[in-house]
């Protein structure tokens, strides 16, 4: 096993169908079918999920709403994907015990996010949801993935894109010729801007040599096999360039 601790940025267009919006209940049980896996393996597993499948901070300007405000929205959405993922995962993982931590307090609906519970519920087995965010607006939840992932000493942050297994040289749509990197320096990903990250969220796990695997997380199975040391999809890390 390559990893024993793994924290996953899902994006909330993986809870959505076709069209990137709202929910669809064969996408989320995909998800929870492929996070009960690892988890069954006995890899501890958090999970921070994004908003965009209901709204998206950048989205309110052209709505007419403050940014700020439009921010809390997004954080607000993060929370609903939550409550959604943990409903299907607790009614798929017969016995699993899923936690729904939140950076804003709700308490009616999710515990608050603290750093030490959240490991302790790590240690006990549990699946960890963490939601809004950081709590602040003017970022993505990508930045927050990072963040916890050092927080909670993941040793690995898994990023889960739809229908693209990595990064390359070039658009695979639209360039056959493109490569993919099997694995890519942080420099390189900050130097180029390649979009696989938000900039802020690469240049803290490079801080911290955290390696960040991209991954299509529409091929079954692609969790599994990068926990247990297969070479899939693109691993940002403070190595050199490599094409597959
Ligand atoms: N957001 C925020 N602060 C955070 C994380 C998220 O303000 O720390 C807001 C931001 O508006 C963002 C939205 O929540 O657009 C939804 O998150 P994100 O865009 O990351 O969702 P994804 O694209 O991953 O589904």
């Amino acid at each position: 096993m390559r990893y024993r601790r793994i924290l996953m940025k899902l994006s909330g267009g993986a809870l959505a169908g076709e069209e990137g919006w709202g929910f669809a209940p064969q996408a989320i049980e995909h998800i929870a079918d492929e996070v009960l896996d690892v988890h069954r393996m006995g890899v501890e597993v958090g999970i921070v999920v994004g908003g965009g499948n209901i709204f998206r901070g950048e989205l309110g300007e052209q709505w007419g709403i403050e940014r700020a405000e439009a921010d809390n929205i997004g954080m607000l959405a993060t929370v609903i994907n939550g409550l959604m993922l943990r409903g299907a995962l607790t009614a798929r993982g017969e016995g699993s015990d899923v936690r729904v931590m939140t950076a804003i307090p709700i308490n009616a609906v999710a515990e608050p996010y603290i750093r030490l519970r959240a490991i302790n519920h790590l240690e006990h087995g549990r699946i960890i949801i963490l939601v809004a965010g950081t709590g602040n607006p003017y970022v993505t939840t990508d930045y927050p993935a990072v963040q916890r992932a050092l927080e909670l000493r993941a040793e690995a942050l898994l990023a889960a894109k739809n229908g693209v297994d990595g990064i390359y040289t070039a658009d695979p749509r639209r360039n056959p010729a493109a490569r993919r990197y099997r694995t890519i320096g942080y420099d390189t990903v900050i130097r180029q801007n390649l979009r696989a990250l938000d900039q802020s969220a690469v240049l803290l796990a490079r801080d911290h040599s955290l390696p960040v695997h991209v991954f299509d997380f529409d091929q079954a199975g692609a969790m599994r096999r990068i926990c247990v040391g297969e070479d899939v999809g693109t691993v940002i890390a403070d190595a050199r360039d490599e094409l597959v």
